[in-house]
C-alpha cells in the first residue's frame, strides 16, 4: 500500500471513529438478501460525507457563520491556496488585514517573508499549500478566541484530510499548540517531529514574530534545513 493510500485510510477510519462508527459493516457476500436498510443503518451519518471536495468546503466556509463576531467583521472568508496535492503545508493562525482584503493566506509583509523562506528551500508558493486555523480575520488582528478556534476546526480537519499532505509546518505558537492539542512553548517544540493523524509535523516561528524579531530568522532557518531533510530535499 502507498503511503499516500495509507494515509488516506487511516484519516478516513479516525474520522468515522470521530463520527461514532466504531465498526464497519462487512461486505455482503454474494446472493446474501441483507437489506439495503440495514446496511444504511451501519452507514456513517450525512454529516461524514459533507464536502467530498476542497471547491465545496471552500464554499461551505464562505457562507459559515459559526462565530458571530467574526462573520459579522470580515470582509470575507480566507480558505486556502497552493496546490491540493501538496506534500507540504504551511498552517498559520488567522487572516490579518491583507489577506481579509484579497481573500489569500500569508500575502501581507509576512506572506512575502514565507514566499522568500519557501523558495529558499527550492519551491514556489504554488507547489505547497498554505492555510490558516482560523477562516476569518479576528478584528483588529487580535489572537484568535478559543471558542473561534474550536468552531473553525472542523473545516481544518477536513481541508488537511482532503489535501492529506506528509508533512505540515506549522508556524508560531497558536497553529502549533492548537494543532497538536498542546501548551508546550514554540521554543520546545521546534527541532522535532510531531504526528498529526499520519502526517509529520514540525513547527517553527511564525513569520511576522521574525519582521519583529530578526535575529530568529536563523533558528526558522535551522527549522527549514530540519525539515527539508525529513523531506529528503536537499538544499
Ligand atoms: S472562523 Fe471559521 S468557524 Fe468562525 S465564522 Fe469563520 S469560517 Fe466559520
Amino acid at each position: 500500500m502507498s503511503d499516500r493510500l495509507r494515509r488516506l485510510v487511516v484519516g478516513r477510519l479516525e474520522s468515522l471513529e470521530r463520527a461514532g462508527v466504531l465498526q464497519l459493516p462487512r461486505p455482503a457476500k454474494p446472493g446474501s438478501n441483507k437489506s439495503s436498510e440495514s446496511l444504511a443503518e451501519q452507514s456513517p451519518s450525512r454529516e461524514e460525507f459533507k464536502s467530498p471536495t476542497l471547491e465545496m468546503l471552500q464554499q461551505e466556509v464562505a457562507s459559515c457563520t459559526r462565530c458571530d463576531e467574526l462573520a459579522r467583521t470580515r470582509t470575507q472568508t480566507v480558505f486556502g491556496v497552493g496546490s491540493p496535492k501538496a506534500r507540504l503545508c504551511f498552517l498559520g493562525e488567522a487572516p490579518g488585514a491583507d489577506e481579509d482584503r484579497q481573500g489569500e493566506p500569508f500575502v501581507g509583509r509576512a506572506g512575502q517573508l514565507l514566499t522568500k523562506i519557501i523558495e529558499a528551500c527550492h519551491m514556489k508558493r504554488e507547489d505547497v499549500y498554505i492555510l490558516n486555523m482560523l477562516k476569518c480575520r479576528p478584528p483588529g488582528n487580535r489572537n484568535p478566541l478559543p471558542h473561534e478556534l474550536a468552531n473553525c476546526r472542523r473545516y481544518l480537519e477536513r481541508q488537511l484530510e482532503l489535501i492529506q499532505p506528509e508533512f505540515i509546518c506549522c508556524l508560531g505558537a497558536v497553529a502549533a499548540q492548537n494543532l497538536l492539542e498542546t501548551t508546550v512553548p514554540i521554543g520546545k517544540l521546534r527541532g522535532k517531529v510531531h504526528a498529526y493523524r499520519g502526517a509529520k509535523v514540525v513547527c517553527t516561528y511564525h513569520p511576522a514574530y521574525l519582521l519583529r524579531n530578526p535575529a530568529a530568522k536563523r533558528d526558522t532557518w535551522e527549522d527549514m534545513k530540519f525539515l527539508m531533510r525529513e523531506m529528503g530535499v536537499e538544499l
